[in-house]
């Protein structure tokens, strides 16, 4: 075990729209290379609650955070907060939700995208705000240039556990639906700067999930409880065992497997993690 990670969340990417749309991390899966499950979500399938259960391994309703107009610091252990109690480095590429989540400061439009604090739950970051996003201008940061953002942290902040967010199918998603041109060549350009990432990340010694918070439906929306909205990819790469290929996986038990390939003890009230030792 490497006992280091990066989590890739590919906001509003459903199970349907990465299987068909991810061809790199398909013929990985199909190569042996990786593994892939479907995974449920909880509900509700909205992305600030899903991000905070995705690191806490509780319902929304056990963490507290069930709206994204309802976003707050979290209080409750977290794997970025565990990650750093444990005495191991934190970083992330991600939206400023995250800051909202794990960085005990304010957000400030000016300052913020730059983050570099041994302090703070997430340690070195580069945040971007998708300020203004609409119909007219996705505002997305192009994928090929998170991945590179992602890359220079390992270099140069050597984290034990990187998140690598990526909000750019959620939102081609709301605006053309989830069951458009649109949306399924952006969950492809995901696939496709991937393809050039991964084998860089994987020879820097990290173990690597590509999951998604919650899908995305033909109305172009989210949030309840449709096979659309909460049935998303898991792809793992590293070297333990999981469950056969059948299983669908509950996302209530991300948090604990992160940890596990973290060799961190999980707290009381997380789901057991999805894989044995190894
Ligand atoms: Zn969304």
């Amino acid at each position: 075990m490497s006992g280091k990670l990066i989590l890739v969340i590919m906001d509003g990417v459903g199970f349907g729209a990465a299987v068909s749309q991810c061809g790199y991390l398909e013929g990985c899966a199909a190569l042996g290379q990786a593994r892939r499950w479907k995974m449920r979500t909880v509900t509700p399938s909205l992305s600030g609650p899903m991000y905070e259960t995705l690191h806490t391994g509780l319902w929304p309703h056990e963490h507290g955070i069930t709206s994204n107009e309802g976003m707050r610091r979290s209080t409750m252990p977290n794997v970025f907060s565990l990650t750093r109690a444990a005495g191991k480095r934190t970083a992330a590429v991600a939206q400023s939700y995250f800051h909202t989540l794990y960085v005990d400061t304010p957000w400030d439009p000016l300052r913020s995208i730059e983050h570099a604090d041994e302090n703070s739950d997430i340690q070195a970051a580069r945040f971007y705000s998708m300020e203004g996003y609409g119909p007219i201008n996705a505002v997305a940061p192009a994928e090929i240039d998170l991945c590179a953002q992602a890359t220079l942290l390992i270099e140069r902040s050597a984290p034990d556990y990187l998140l690598l967010h990526t909000c750019s199918a959620d939102t081609l998603g709301h605006t053309y639906s989830g069951d458009s041109a649109e949306y399924r060549k952006q969950v492809w350009h995901i696939d496709n700067a991937l393809s050039r990432a991964l084998p860089i990340w994987r020879a820097a010694g990290y173990e690597i999930i590509a999951t998604a918070d919650h899908g995305m439906n033909a109305d172009g929306w989210h949030g309840g409880t449709e096979h659309m909205v909460t049935e998303v990819p898991f792809y793992y790469f590293g070297s333990a065992k999981g469950p056969d290929a059948a299983t669908v996986l509950d996302q209530l038990g991300v948090a604990a497997t992160m940890l596990s390939r973290l060799s961190i003890p999980a707290v009381e009230g997380m789901r057991e993690s999805f894989f044995a030792e190894g």
